[in-house]
């Protein structure tokens, strides 16, 4: 999962919460600054989709950042919380791993607050080093989720694939959602048009992308809470519960990343279907 906060730009192939959330936050980013360009060409209707668009920019905002925070306080409250087994999060990883016969999956630390991901391509079980040393019951959950990850590669679970199948066309949609203002704005009222449809498709591809890492996370959250409640890594009660609860924070930064690809897709199709009906 990786509940990734940090800046540090990240590979849409890993699974990471922060590749979510870095992805659509770029997007937001890049779009802010072309706040005025997706707007209708006539005044009236420009000023109503002007509007529309600061809402929908301030709305996922919002969003984003309360998810951000959530999962920043969560994770700080838990990593404070040692678990009982006294297991690092590299221990368990190693652990976990090896009940499912899987051998060909290295673990290793990277530097960073919550980098941790697993990358397919790889075969590579990337840790933080807060949570491969960690001995925490938060770092025993993240490290447990990335495990969850490695699972599902080995066992050919469909949403993975679906999702590593999707990286080479949503790097594509990002940089075009990227780009395509830039043209709309030295283009007349029929470039914008064409625009217009190209950010629809874009973001349809990106909210597609979302839609697909959400049972992707899920599921792996699933099979780490499963794993380590078996093993006995972590105790039940109030161990069980914290670590529930940094994992349940993480998953809700793929929902924000989700309900905002949302977001932008559904306007640029509404803008879509205005300019159609003008014609
Ligand atoms: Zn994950």
């Amino acid at each position: 999962m990786g509940i990734g906060l940090e800046n540090c730009v990240r590979d849409p192939k890993w699974t990471t919460i922060g590749t979510s959330r870095l992805l659509s936050q770029s997007i937001r980013q890049k779009n802010a600054g072309f706040l005025p360009i997706f707007t209708h060409p006539s005044p009236v209707c420009g000023v109503i989709s002007g509007n529309m668009y600061l809402l929908l920019f301030i709305l996922t905002m919002a969003l984003s950042a309360y998810a951000a925070w959530r999962v920043r306080s969560t994770y700080n409250r838990y990593s404070q919380m040692p678990a009982s087994s006294g297991l690092t999060g590299a221990q368990v990883a190693r652990r976990i791993l090896d009940l499912n016969h899987i051998s060909d999956v290295e673990i290793v630390s990277t530097r960073g607050h919550l980098t941790d991901h697993y990358d397919p391509s790889a075969k590579r079980l990337v840790l933080s080093d807060e949570n491969y040393h960690g001995t925490s019951v938060a770092a025993l959950g993240v490290s447990a989720h990335e495990c969850g990850h490695a699972i599902q590669h080995q066992q050919l679970y469909a949403p993975l694939q679906w999702r590593m199948a999707a990286v080479g066309i949503t790097g594509i949609a990002s940089q075009i959602v990227m780009w395509v203002p830039l043209i709309g704005m030295f283009g007349g009222a029929l470039v914008w048009k064409w625009a217009i449809m190209i950010m629809a498709i874009g973001f349809g591809v990106l909210m597609l992308f979302q839609l697909v890492t959400l049972p992707v996370e899920f599921d792996a959250t699933a099979r780490a809470k499963k794993i380590l409640a078996q093993t006995g890594a972590v105790s039940p009660g109030p161990e069980y519960d914290a670590m529930s609860s940094v994992l349940s924070a993480a998953a809700l930064t793929y929902v924000a990343a989700f309900i905002s690809s949302l977001g932008y897709f559904l306007y640029y199709l509404m803008q879509m279907m205005g300019s159609n009906r003008d014609d």
